[in-house]
């Protein structure tokens, strides 16, 4: 099966799920979603999920300063408008949770420490996180791993996590 198809089934597959049981953009005025009129501003693309956005003009797609194994460049997906729920890339369907992944071990998904501003990561709201949701995300990620060339991506994706988590203080948990 070709790495797109891998991406649509997975797309699929989040396409219901999200990570509270109702639309947490009602609560916070989509603050994920606010990044339309910036063009630097996006989300990664997993690579090989590019192929899914080429000749979409609701959609950008930019190198990112983040590189990974042998320099490779990784893209960055920024939208020019609002999009439709069933083109969200994957970074947006998975947000605010993250894999984070070292070669030779298994993927966890953790709160994005990143995510900042998205009110799902602060203490007492984690716990509410729908189970369902961060299941189907690790489902997604342990198939995704075993792509030699998206395993490097996540490994270097998890220096960043890391970079941030000692920032801010907190342990992987
Ligand atoms: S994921 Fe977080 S930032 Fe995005 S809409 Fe939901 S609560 Fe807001
Ligand atoms: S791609 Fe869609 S879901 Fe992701 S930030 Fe843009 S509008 Fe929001």
């Amino acid at each position: 099966m070709h790495i797109k198809e891998i991406y649509k089934a997975i797309y699929r597959h989040l396409d219901d799920l999200t990570p509270l049981p109702l639309d947490c953009g009602e609560l916070c005025g989509k603050l994920c979603c606010s990044s339309y009129d910036d063009d630097e501003t996006g989300m990664y693309l997993f690579p090989g999920e590019e192929a899914l956005f080429a000749n979409n003009d609701g959609f950008k797609i930019i190198d990112s300063d983040f590189t990974y194994k042998n320099s490779k460049c990784a893209k960055l997906v920024c939208c020019t408008r609002p999009c439709e729920r069933s083109e969200r890339p994957l970074s947006c369907r998975i947000f605010p949770l993250i894999p984070y992944f070292r070669k030779g071990s298994d993927v966890r998904i953790i709160l994005d420490p990143r995510a900042v501003s998205c009110p799902l990561t602060h203490p007492e709201a984690s716990p509410y996180i729908s189970r369902e949701f961060k299941l189907e995300v690790l489902k997604a990620f342990r198939l995704l791993s075993h792509f030699s060339e998206i395993a490097d991506f996540l490994d270097a994706l998890t220096d960043i996590l890391d970079d941030f988590n000692t920032l801010r203080g907190n342990n992987n948990d």
